[in-house]
């Protein structure tokens, strides 16, 4: 499972290039595929790559490139990455340069790009950011950024978090129901949006807030103006960003993202009690996790699983075979805690459950009593349409599935996940202000063939 990307802008009074490098790097979980900046020096310039952060600046010096604005993209596709899919994108338009980064997925963009075309743009990237170029360039044709903003987000469904800029001026903008994040800081000579709050601390920044769901900001490096935009009933944060994606160390909407992880340990342990020798994190995903877990049971926690750290992750690989095969590769049991032992296996998710079945293998080849397994969120049934990689239910274990049949199916002893009450504490937020998609079937957006959540009463949602 992946996130789709991580976004960043910066507006300073110094050259900003190296500044987004540093801050991409702090992202470089959110999209290990691709990376690029857009700078402004006199014009809007691109510099993008393949890679990690690393790789895809290696043919730029960047204490060269001059620009005190700019916005920056680490990318993760699902198809292979080619340079043109690489962001930011730069569209040279009626209204000015523009270049735009986005973390998220617009599930209406055929039918924008189809109308779009009717009206006589040519698509050179082919991708839904140009469609929001072209929607941004015609509307500032006739109104100022604004009124030009809100019309756009009236035609845009879906999850996103944009960083733009409309030839030297920067902003960020974030979908009405916040489903991405995005973050506002100050940093030494200016001021950045982020999509996590690490990028702000890799700078030596502080954070300011989050930019509200519906919210456009622009920086400058003397400040930031606001303008909320559209104001939804509803808001529906994505719950897997505290679960999975976002880093331990990010504060997201408010919430510190590690402690969100120990707590769900706790409940877990709470709701799914076990008697064992040792409780075994997957490293790092089931860390914090597990930590909460050996807290509140009293069982100690064990680095039962060694992490190979230079192997690629294995979602990144190309087919489900060359996957199952590095696994073994990728982690590796410390017999001695192992053998003989009781475990308590934990984890974030399953996905597609072919990793978690391999590490009960292991365990069990190593010599563990038993495996008892133990995950942090509640059974994924669903696929996600908001930009993270699980997009069909056949990708998914436990769609279709009991508890009991995902158990016999990965090997283990007992098997429990938290429950979406239980997660929903550990979050602290309202139920109905997160996205529980995958885990309900009911999504936020209007999605054809799902459930549409907002539409369905409140009362029938919250019984799920
Ligand atoms: S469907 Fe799941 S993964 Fe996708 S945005 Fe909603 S909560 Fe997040």
């Amino acid at each position: 499972m992946n996130e789709r990307c991580g976004v960043v802008a910066i507006s300073s009074n110094k050259n900003v290039a190296q500044e987004i490098y540093v801050a991409l790097t702090a992202l470089q979980h959110r999209g290990q595929e691709a990376a690029g900046m857009a700078i402004y020096d006199e014009k809007l310039k691109l510099y993008r790559g393949l890679g990690l952060v690393g790789e895809a600046f290696r043919d730029f010096n960047l204490e060269e490139i001059k620009g005190k604005r700019g916005i920056g993209h680490v990318y993760y596709s699902i198809k292979m990455s080619t340079q043109e899919n690489v962001q930011p994108i730069l569209i040279h338009t009626s209204a000015g340069d523009m270049a735009i980064a986005h973390n998220g997925i617009i599930t209406n963009s055929e039918k924008l790009k189809e109308e779009l075309m009717e009206e006589g743009h040519n698509f050179s990237y082919g991708n839904e950011e140009e469609a929001v170029i072209y929607l941004l360039s015609d509307n500032l044709k006739e109104r100022g950024i604004e009124k030009a903003v809100k019309a756009v987000m009236k035609k845009l469904q879906g999850s996103y978090s944009f960083t733009f800029m409309l030839k030297n001026r920067v902003f960020g903008l974030r979908d009405p129901l916040g489903i991405k994040p995005l973050c506002l800081g100050k940093i030494d000579g200016g001021h950045i949006i982020a999509s996590e709050s690490v990028a702000i601390d890799a700078l030596g920044g502080e954070i300011i807030r989050d930019v509200e769901p519906g919210e456009l900001v622009e920086i400058t490096p003397e400040g930031y103006k606001s303008y909320k935009l559209v104001e939804e009933k509803h808001r529906a944060h994505c719950f897997f960003e505290y679960v999975y994606f976002a880093r331990a160390d990010s504060v997201i909407d408010g919430v510190e993202v590690y402690g969100v992880r120990e707590r769900i340990g706790r409940i877990l342990a709470r709701e799914h009690p076990v008697e064992a020798d040792f409780i075994v994190p997957i490293p790092d995903s089931g860390r914090a996790h597990a930590y909460g877990f050996s807290k509140e049971s009293g069982i100690p926690l064990a680095e039962g699983l060694m992490k190979n750290r230079y192997i690629a992750r294995t979602f990144i690989l190309p087919t489900q075979s060359i996957r199952e095969k590095l696994v073994r590769l990728k982690l590796n049991p410390v017999k001695g805690i192992v053998k003989g032992k009781r475990v308590v296996l934990i984890d974030d998710s399953i996905v597609r459950g072919t990793t978690m079945k391999k590490i009960v293998e292991m365990l069990r080849h190593h010599g563990a009593k038993e495996v008892h397994v133990r995950i942090g969120s509640p059974p994924i049934i669903a696929p996600c349409y908001f930009g993270i990689d699980m997009t069909t239910r056949e990708q998914l274990m436990a769609s279709g599935k009991s508890v009991k049949e995902i158990e016999a199916a990965i090997g283990a002893d007992s098997l429990a996940y938290i429950s979406i009450d239980g997660m929903v504490e550990a979050i602290g937020m309202e139920k109905e202000g997160l996205c529980l998609g995958c885990v309900t079937g009911e999504y936020p957006v209007k999605i054809e063939g799902e459930k549409y959540r907002f539409q369905e009463s409140l009362e029938r949602w919250e019984e799920d």
